[in-house]
């Protein structure tokens, strides 16, 4: 087992994975520096819609996506949108999402979440109660609501997997629905509801304090954009940053959507796109909602959260640099419009993040094939919120060299 006592590690990254990773490296005695160019939690870890869901386990390219794929593309406000200039960049990226897709893939893909997922909410309650934030965590389940009866019976394999790895799933009617949550338009026919899921009220608030006790803890937090490395014969020993060089220990990258840059330069490039999504506040709509909700048709959720109601969702490629497509954000405003009995709008605020997301729907939580002390943790997609904590557990064992207490080769870097 490696000492921590002499030891120190570099993260690349202070969204809620890094920030989680650099709690538990503490913890078990490492020094710990955290370089970003930008503030902690103020990048996709900022916007999301909260949903910390252990149930979470189906993969994207599950067979209900691929049927729809062509016919979103070609919907300029579908929930799925290609920038077309764009399309040569991510075609490779989208083939390797479709041939992720296939049944035996997908049973592989959804075993390796339910064990990445089953302890997500006790692992951000740890790490919550240690920073003093207790509170932004809730319990209250998630909900998932259909317009149509096609739509609920394609989503029944999914289920019958949530349920084969024990989680609760109900089947609810309209009335439920309305008891559930009365601010519901009355158009939905179907829901499921998973008592045992969780949520924050406030993700930005939560990754920042995170980073807050971090730094609390000893650790230092350097304002500066990671550019590359020196690679001696023992891997990388220089990091080189837009504010000078650093010397490097273990390394542990941990930057989102803009991991694959720097890993490439360790040899060990990964398919990873950034999806992009959209968030509008609305910062008096009203009503309140007591839980997540997820909109299956329109892929969108909206949850409750400290400073009113978040509307949440929509995936487009266009590149970790174009400029954001707001058009997709105001279309949120349309859904709300639609889905709520009754909804004030006024004020609403845009935000765009970029989704880390990997073909296969699997993060990134490995050691490097090459270069001992060095490690990764990104590419948690649509679920990096969720994963966030249990990933800065796991990369704690893997720096330490301990038994992960699950099987990691699915999260292995060198996987395509
Ligand atoms: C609309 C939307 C809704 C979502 N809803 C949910 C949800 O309900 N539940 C859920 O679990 N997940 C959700 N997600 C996904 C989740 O937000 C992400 O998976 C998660 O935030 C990724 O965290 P991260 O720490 O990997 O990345 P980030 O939060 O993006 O952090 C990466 C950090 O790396 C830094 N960085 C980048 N390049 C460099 C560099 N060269 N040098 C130094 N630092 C660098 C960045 O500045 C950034 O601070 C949602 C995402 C979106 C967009």
């Amino acid at each position: 087992m490696a000492d921590a006592r002499d030891g120190h590690v570099t993260i690349i990254g202070a969204g809620i994975v890094g920030a989680s990773a650099a709690l538990h490296l503490l913890q078990d005695g490492w020094r710990v520096t955290i370089v970003d160019p930008e503030a902690p939690g103020s990048q996709t870890s900022y916007g999301n819609a909260g949903a910390i869901s252990p149930q979470s386990i189906n993969p994207m390219a599950g067979p209900g996506v691929l049927k729809q794929l062509p016919g979103w593309l070609l919907d300029p406000l579908g929930p799925l949108a290609l920038k077309w200039r764009y399309l040569p960049k991510a075609m490779p990226w989208l083939m390797k999402f479709v041939a992720a897709g296939s049944s035996a893939k997908i049973a592989a893909q959804s075993d390796a979440l339910a064990a990445l997922h089953a302890p997500v909410i006790d692992a951000h309650e740890a790490l919550a109660e240690l920073a003093g934030v207790k509170h932004l965590i809730h319990r209250q389940g998630a909900l998932t609501v259909y317009e149509t009866e096609a739509a609920f019976l394609g989503d029944a394999a999914g289920r019958d997997r949530q349920r084969a790895k024990g989680h609760e799933i109900h089947e609810l009617g309209p009335d439920e629905i309305a008891q559930l949550e009365p601010g519901l338009a009355p158009i939905f026919k179907r829901a499921t509801w998973a008592p045992n899921s969780g949520h924050t009220v406030n993700p930005g608030a939560l990754t920042e304090a995170y980073a807050a006790t971090a730094r609390h803890m000893g650790a230092e937090i350097v304002l500066a954009r990671a550019l590359g490395f020196e690679i001696g014969p023992e891997g990388p020993t220089v990091l080189k940053t837009d504010r000078g060089d650093r010397p490097l220990d273990r390394l542990v990258i941990a930057a989102g959507a803009w991991s694959a840059r720097l890993s490439a330069q360790l040899g060990e490039g990964f398919p990873l796109e950034s999806e992009r999504g959209y968030h509008m506040m609305l910062p008096s709509p009203g009503f309140t909602t007591r839980r997540p909700v997820s909109f299956n048709e329109r892929k969108f959720m909206t949850t409750t959260m400290e400073k009113g109601l978040r509307l949440a969702g929509t995936v487009e490629f266009a590149g970790l640099d174009g400029p954001p497509t707001w058009g997709r954000a105001d279309k949120l405003l349309r859904h709300a419009r639609e889905v709520f009995r009754e909804v004030d709008l006024a004020g609403a605020e845009r935000w765009m993040g970029q989704r880390p997301a990997t073909p296969d729907s699997l993060p990134v939580i490995a050691g490097s094939g090459k270069h001992r002390r060095v490690f990764y943790a990104f590419g948690h997609g649509h679920l990096g919120l969720t994963g966030g904590a249990i990933t800065g557990e796991h990369i704690a064992s893997l720096v330490a060299g301990r038994a992960p207490s699950i099987d990691l080769s699915p999260f292995r870097i060198d996987r395509y």
